[in-house]
């Protein structure tokens, strides 16, 4: 078991590496093949460099976030398009709602939409949250299929489906901003 919390980032590169930014956030890139295990493998024989790193860590908090580059933007999407839509299959029926098609964007400004059409967009950033949060913003945007506004009626829906909705909100809303600092 890791003592460090980091995020993930896949892509067709050849090597592991791993970089802490300004902030102590540790992200750790990987070819898609390599397993956990190797990973957390690797980040232990590195822990006392990290440990160093983060105790090393410049103590303003005006600090940039690292941005992902293209490549990775590009895989991130690929994964969040398979990932989104195998949670909007499983949940648009719970829901009792069709939908149109489904859009995959890096947007700054917001999780996900829902047009009156019925076609959903999600932002690709979702994937590298715990699974929770991607879930709780389906049925959220599948909920506007029934209520196109926040109202009560709207939020009884969600709650009906994801009972555990306002927990992974708070959770959105204080770690989210992190995320969009990566695009
Ligand atoms: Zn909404």
């Amino acid at each position: 078991m890791n003592r460090f919390e980091y995020t993930i980032i896949r892509s067709s590169r050849k090597s592991v590496s791993i970089n802490i930014d300004r902030k102590g956030n540790i992200t750790v890139r990987a070819p898609h093949r390599v397993s956990i295990r190797r990973i957390e493998a690797i980040m232990d024989s590195k822990s006392d460099w990290i440990e160093k790193t983060l105790s090393n860590l410049p103590k303003a908090d005006e600090s940039e976030t690292e941005k992902l580059n293209e490549r990775e933007l590009k895989d991130l999407t690929e994964a969040a398009r398979k990932a989104i839509t195998r949670r909007v299959e499983y949940y648009a029926p719970l829901v009792g709602v069709t939908y149109n098609r489904i859009s995959i964007r890096h947007q700054h400004t917001r999780w996900g939409s829902c047009s009156k059409q019925g076609n959903l967009n999600f932002n690709c950033l979702l994937v590298l949250m715990p699974p929770e949060v991607l879930d709780s913003i389906v049925v959220h945007e599948l909920c506007h299929r029934l209520e196109m506004n926040h109202s009560k009626a709207f939020y009884d829906h969600v709650l009906r489906v994801y009972p555990d909705y306002k927990k992974w909100h708070k959770w959105l809303n204080e770690h989210g901003r992190k995320y969009l600092d990566m695009i």
